[in-house]
């Protein structure tokens, strides 16, 4: 077996820098099944593509449903900030956050899925940064 190629034309094209698919990453827990899987690249975080799109998709939908009431909330402080009407959206956006947000987490749990915390361990762990 001659030796892995780790840059050059072999990874051209795939978005993958040096050393990304050398192999040998410990077992990983999948954040959609909770099951172990091998990754096959350095910053995998699911077991295969129809778990990390069955993730993404899900977070897609409430991300769409969260965000606005989590810019408000956090710009009104939980509806301490601003005119009379913006604290009143404010107050409401942080109930219908809170109400959505423990929704979501019974969900999850029911459909055995990783915690939120322990998600946001791992991929800081694996060198996340959405900033
Ligand atoms: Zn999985």
């Amino acid at each position: 077996m001659t030796a892995p190629v780790l840059h050059g034309g072999s990874q051209m094209g795939h978005n993958r820098l040096p050393g990304q698919n050398a192999g040998g990453w410990p077992i990983r827990e999948c954040p959609e099944c909770r099951k172990g899987f091998e990754p096959k690249v350095a910053n995998q975080l699911f077991c295969c593509p129809a778990h990390k799109n069955e993730w993404n998709n899900r977070a897609t939908a409430r991300g769409r449903v969260l965000t606005p009431l989590a810019i408000v909330a956090r710009i009104t402080r939980n509806g301490t900030r601003g005119t009379p009407e913006r604290r009143d959206a404010g107050k409401k956006a942080s109930s219908y956050q809170a109400t959505l947000i423990q929704r979501y987490r019974d969900e999850d749990r029911e459909a055995g899925r990783m915690e939120w915390a322990d998600y946001m361990i791992h991929r800081i762990d694996l060198g996340y940064d959405p900033l």
